[in-house]
C-alpha cells in the first residue's frame, strides 16, 4: 500500500527500533511507496512512512532491493557531496564514502554482507541515516 510521507523532523530525528518478519507487510508498503515516487526518489527508509523500524528500500539502478536491519561494515573514500530528500526541502551538504560493505537481512531473514559503490553506495548511506534518526 503506497503510504503518505512523513515530514515531521521531530519523528524523523528518532533513532528506529530493529525490525523483524513481523515487519514485512510495512516493508511492502516501502517498496509500494518507492516506486510510486520513482520519478523523484531513488530510497525510502520505513520511519520516512511513518514507521519507526530499521528498513530500507532503495531502487538500484531499476532494481529495488529492501534491507532489513542494515548496518555498515566497513567504508572508504570519504568525499563531500550535497543531497536532497523527500522529507526535507532543498539540498544539504554531507559526507558519504564511495565503496561501503554492508550486512542485512533480506526478505526471507537471510543475512547477507554486499559490497555497493557510488551513487548506490550514497542512497544506502542516507537511508541507513534515517534509520538512526540523522537527517542530512
Ligand atoms: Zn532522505
Amino acid at each position: 500500500m503506497v503510504r503518505e510521507i512523513v515530514h515531521d523532523p521531530m519523528f524523523l530525528q528518532r533513532k528506529s527500533e530493529d525490525a523483524t518478519q513481523a515487519d514485512l507487510q510495512t516493508a511492502q508498503d516501502l517498496l509500494d511507496t518507492l516506486r510510486a515516487n520513482f520519478d523523484r526518489c531513488v530510497g525510502m527508509a520505513a520511519n520516512m512512512i511513518g514507521v519507526a523500524k530499521r528498513i530500507i528500500a532503495i531502487n538500484d539502478n531499476g532494481k529495488y532491493l529492501v534491507m532489513f536491519n542494515p548496518e555498515i561494515i566497513s567504508k572508504f573514500g570519504e568525499f563531500e557531496t550535497e543531497e536532497g530528500c523527500l522529507s526535507l526541502d532543498g539540498e544539504r551538504k554531507t559526507v558519504r564514502y564511495k565503496t561501503i560493505k554492508v550486512k542485512y537481512f533480506n526478505e526471507n531473514f537471510k543475512q547477507i554482507k554486499r559490497s555497493f559503490s557510488d551513487f548506490t553506495a550514497q542512497i544506502i548511506q542516507h537511508e541507513i541515516d534515517h534509520c538512526n534518526g540523522i537527517l542530512i
